[in-house]
């Protein structure tokens, strides 16, 4: 089979590989869409700690149960069923894992960063990382998957901005601001919408900016330098921040556009050197809470739930689908970042 590697600094390449062989408490998984993902772009530059080198990249995919091993034990997936997968597994044995905070686990395996992912035909994934799809009924009484595959490759990008949602404490009819329009941007401001809150979107592509509004709910979207800076503390700005650039300067901004009281979530994932330049002055006057938010524990069930709802026009974040051969161009589209999740059905 065909897989997407990372194979050194600055280089991602196709490759030919064996189908894997299950291990006890493995499903095989025929991948049937997975997305390119900032994280992919940050493992290729050496910039992702834990990533292992020569692994097949792919972290943001869905497929179709193909296997079991004999001693797996899968009590709720079948073969044939469409399944998103939580990429994200966690020891059980560590403090973090003991209380509640699975997601902070220093032992975390991640499937397409410290082991081979989707960017595949076939993956081998535990059990538990396998999250089936609900099911609609038609009308001739026969079932399908609530979402087609490609949507259901989004559920692990949502199930990041589900926890990041639960970390802004958003309360209905908040003002919320988004600062960056991508993919997650757009994820973050449909689900603060959904809650309750009036959005606003600053972001400098203007097909992202009419994306915001169109389809994912904000009140209002626009260019970088365009709202007047706020005075916080007289009771202008904006009750939650959420930052999804990952660059200082936005993760700047995001404080200095905060309501007193106010919650400042830095959502993009930044290079590991960069330094952010704040007034500790300012975050003491208006008692900010400036937080992060990391991966997405218990978040699969619910971002696979928000999908199969369908209130929101998912579909509309997909710009770009290629073949697992073409995946050079697929990843110039990616790189260029012009389009919006750029999805390999292989
Ligand atoms: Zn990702
Ligand atoms: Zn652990």
């Amino acid at each position: 089979m065909t897989v997407a590697s990372w194979q050194e600094i600055g280089s991602i390449q196709l490759l030919n590989k064996q189908v894997p062989l299950l291990k006890p408490g493995e499903v095989l998984v025929k991948v049937a869409a997975s997305g390119i993902c900032g994280t992919d772009l940050h493992i290729c530059h050496g910039e992702t700690p834990h990533a292992t080198p020569k692994v097949v990249i792919g972290h943001e995919f869905s497929g179709y149960v193909h296997s079991f091993h004999p001693e797996t034990k899968a009590y709720n997936l079948q073969v044939g069923d469409l399944v998103a997968i939580d990429p994200n597994m966690p020891c059980n044995q560590c403090t973090f894992c003991r209380n509640q905070k699975y997601h902070l686990c220093p032992h975390l395996f991640c499937i397409g960063v410290t082991v081979d992912g989707g960017m595949s035909h076939y993956v081998a994934v535990p059990a538990r990382a396998a999250m089936p799809i609900p099911k609609k009924t038609n009308v001739d009484g026969s079932s399908v998957a609530a979402v087609t595959p490609e949507v259901a490759a989004l559920a692990e990008p949502l199930s990041c901005v589900v926890h990041a949602i639960d970390q802004g404490h958003i309360k209905t009819g908040d003002r919320v601001l988004v600062l960056g329009a991508g993919p997650i941007g757009l994820m973050t401001t449909a689900l603060a919408s959904l809650s309750g809150a009036h959005v606003t979107v600053i972001e400098p592509n203007e097909m992202r900016r009419q994306t915001a509004v169109q389809s994912f709910g904000a009140a209002e979207a626009v260019a970088p330098g365009v709202l007047p800076a706020v005075r916080g503390e007289l009771g202008e700005g904006y009750d939650v921040v959420f930052e999804c650039v990952g660059r200082p300067a936005t993760c700047a901004e995001a404080v200095r556009f905060a309501k007193a009281g106010g919650i400042v979530v830095w959502v993009g994932v930044t290079k590991v050197d960069d330094r952010v330049q704040v007034a500790p002055f300012e975050i003491y006057r208006k008692e900010l809470t400036i937080t992060s938010t990391y991966t997405n524990p218990y978040g699969i069930e619910r971002a696979v739930n928000i999908l199969a709802q369908g209130k929101v026009d998912w579909q509309a974040l997909i710009s770009h689908q290629f073949k697992l051969s073409e995946f050079s161009d697929a990843w110039e589209v990616f790189k260029a970042g012009t389009g919006l999740k750029v999805i390999i059905a292989p």
